[in-house]
């Protein structure tokens, strides 16, 4: 990690402009977080942050503070009725072995 001294004013706004959307979306709370998403056939993929069971009741101090879990890959399909999610964990579902970029 270099020094903050060496990054232009451009880089050092953005950095400001990124920690404030960040803290702003912390704030914000309930709703979960989608980092990435990709569609495959009728299934809709997300990397989602979220909540966990403990943070209703607020004996999970990482969801307490606004940190939430994962993130996690979660799947949509629709059943002709209504939205079938699934929970994938970690690992890229879908596509034949992604490698990880290994920052989890
Ligand atoms: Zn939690």
């Amino acid at each position: 990690m270099s020094s903050l001294e060496e990054l232009s004013t451009q880089e050092l706004q953005s950095l400001i402009d990124r920690a404030r959307r960040i803290l702003a979306e912390r704030k914000e709370g309930n709703r979960p977080r989608v980092v990435d998403s990709f569609r495959e056939g009728d299934a809709r993929y997300l990397l989602e942050y979220v909540k966990c069971g403990r943070a209703v009741s607020g004996k999970c101090r990482r969801c307490r503070e606004g940190e939430l879990h994962g993130p996690y890959w979660y799947s949509y399909t629709w059943d002709g009725k209504k939205t079938v999610s699934k929970y994938h964990g970690k690992t890229r579902p879908g596509l034949a072995e992604v490698k990880e970029n290994g920052n989890g």
